[in-house]
């Protein structure tokens, strides 16, 4: 019996929004509307989705001792994560300074901070919250050997899903671990390379399932998912919505397909599901305020 459903290690970041007329260019200043904060990251995030979704979550994350890690912290709380596992301390909380334009058009410049300093000790110090967790899951914005490190210390039984995001080349040890691997076109084609060619969605599942992971997951926004797997490729369908903001979708798709696989789904159908709770995300603005309960779902 496990305690979690969910272990998520990853980053947290505080997003500071500023809307601006015009983004500035070198150089220059603008003035801006009043400054928003949000607690973001997308580790963060796929922690709070998946509480939200009802599944039991604890976070592995490093914030800084200052007033954007409580922000994080209150707002993991809030969402009915465990935040047993976040380390506070070692350098400010990561931040993302966004300006936003009147078309949606952003600049961003992340800090990533303490979420630098999430390192392989700290992975090994949480041996117990491994061994608790039926699914691991991670991402690519703390250190590449943090998440190696990951892939070392899962439970024999748990199950290791990663959205390799903000993308760069894999060791092949990560790979080999992913059950699924979960990419967006731009990420599929940074891992692949050379070897994308012009080839189609459908392709890229191939080319990377051949990498080594156990399963592939490509999401294309608007037009849904496939699935790929030792027993083929598939697709699964969007749910039609009126879309209003696309952030956070693929946070949210990652913490339920997670969720649902650790609760004995087959790919397919943790994917439909993911699906509906990434349509049901775009239907609102920003990113942890969108994600939806099970009852909103069900009612989608
Ligand atoms: P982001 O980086 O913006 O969080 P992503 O590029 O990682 O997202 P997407 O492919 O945009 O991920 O979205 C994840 C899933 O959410 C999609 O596979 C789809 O199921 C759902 N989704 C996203 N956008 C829409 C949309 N406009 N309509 C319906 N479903 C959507």
């Amino acid at each position: 019996m496990y305690d979690y459903d969910l272990l998520v290690v990853g980053s947290a970041n505080a997003d500071l929004v500023i809307g601006v007329e015009r983004r500035p260019g070198a150089g220059e200043t603008v003035l801006g509307s009043d400054l928003a904060v949000h607690p973001g990251g997308k580790g963060a995030n796929q922690a709070v989705a998946a509480a939200r979704l009802g599944a039991r979550t604890a976070l592995l994350a490093r914030v800084g001792d200052d007033g954007h890690g409580r922000l994080l912290l209150d707002s993991q709380r809030a969402a009915g994560v465990d935040t047993v596992g976040v380390l506070v301390g070692g350098a400010p909380t990561g931040v993302a300074l966004i300006t936003v334009d009147p078309s949606g058009d952003n600049s961003i410049v992340v800090s990533p901070g303490a979420n630098g300093r999430l390192t392989p000790a700290d992975v090994r110090a949480a041996t117990s919250l491994f061994h608790a967790s039926r699914v691991v899951s991670a991402q690519l914005e703390i250190p590449l050997e943090t998440v190696v490190e990951v892939v070392r210390n899962l439970a024999p039984d748990s199950r290791f899903v990663l959205n390799p995001s903000p993308p760069r080349p894999l060791p092949p040890e990560v790979l080999a671990a992913c059950d699924p691997l979960i990419v967006n076109e731009h990420e599929a084609k940074v891992i692949l390379g050379e070897a994308c060619g012009g080839g189609e969605p459908e392709d890229w599942a191939r080319l990377l399932l051949a990498k080594g992971p156990r399963s592939v997951v490509v999401t294309l926004g608007g037009e849904g998912a496939l699935v790929a797997s030792a027993d083929g490729v598939s697709r699964v369908a969007s749910v039609k919505v009126r879309a209003v903001d696309t952030t956070g979708a693929g946070d949210a798709f990652t913490a339920a397909l997670a969720w649902r696989l650790g609760a004995g789904e087959s790919l397919a159908g943790a994917a439909a599901y993911a699906a509906r709770v990434g349509a049901a995300t775009v239907t609102k603005e920003g990113a942890q305020r969108s994600f939806p309960t099970a009852a909103e779902v069900a009612a989608l």
